[in-house]
Formats: C-alpha cells, sequence, structure tokens
C-alpha cells in the first residue's frame, strides 16, 4: 500500500516533521515486520532523517545548507532561478528507507523524519510506502 500525505511548508526554506503522520501509516497498514519507504516526488524538496528534539540542530542545518549552496551564484544557468533548490535536493535525496518491527517505526530515540522545503512555501505530497516481510 502506499499512501500520500499531503504537507503545507511554511516557508521558503524550511523542514516539517512529518514522523507523526509517517507512524499513523505504518499502524492504518497492520505490518508488523517490514520496510517503511519515504518517497518525495519533488525537485525542490526532498526528505532526511535527523535530531528532533532540539530545534537548533534543524536551524543548523538549514543555515548550513544555504551557506553550502547560496541561493545566488552568477555562474547558475537554470532559467526558473532556484537552482540552489534542486542541487540541495539532489545531495539530501528524495527518500529515506526506515525498517518497521513490532507495528512501529525502528528511529533512534532522537531521530524524527523531515521533509525539508528549499522553495516554498507550496503544497508537498510525500509518498509512504509499507512494504510486509514475508
Ligand atoms: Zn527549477
Amino acid at each position: 500500500m502506499t499512501e500520500v500525505l499531503k504537507v503545507s511548508t511554511p516557508k521558503h526554506t524550511c523542514a516539517v516533521n512529518i514522523t507523526s503522520e509517517v507512524r499513523k501509516v505504518v499502524g492504518k497498514s497492520g505490518v508488523q515486520d517490514g520496510l517503511c519507504i519515504v518517497y518525495v516526488p519533488h525537485t525542490t524538496a526532498c526528505v532526511f532523517i535527523n535530531e528532533g528534539a532540539d530545534p537548533d540542530v534543524l536551524r543548523d542545518i538549514l543555515y548550513m545548507s544555504e551557506k553550502l549552496i547560496p541561493w545566488s551564484d552568477p555562474n547558475y544557468e537554470h532559467a526558473e532561478g532556484n537552482s540552489a533548490a534542486h542541487i540541495r535536493s539532489s545531495i539530501i535525496g528524495n527518500s529515506r528507507v526506515i525498517p518497521v518491527s513490532g507495528g512501529d517505526l525502528l528511529l533512534g530515540t532522537w531521530e524524527s523524519i523531515f521533509l525539508a522545503e528549499f522553495d516554498g512555501p507550496r503544497q508537498r505530497k510525500v509518498l509512504v510506502k509499507i512494504i510486509k516481510e514475508d
């Protein structure tokens, strides 16, 4: 089964914690053991897993993504003007696989799943697919 989550991103550059929504899909699936695939079908947004307890970690990740890949660069050629968003999303990646055990995500204590937005605010889709282990 695949469920499509709709996520509104509030700012141009931000990260939205989607862990509880992904957990709900796992619960609804009834799968006890297997894999959860989280896939973002966009070119300027992506998904990552990192600390969800201290919001400063997110702030630092976004700060450094902007510092390493600046929004403006005289050598960018993409006419839409959002090359940085494409590059940041490519580097972070548009999917993650999380083990499912005992009917729940096997995330680490401090881990959360984030949709990263680099060209918002927008309405984004996140595909969540649960695969049952034989
Ligand atoms: Zn573009």
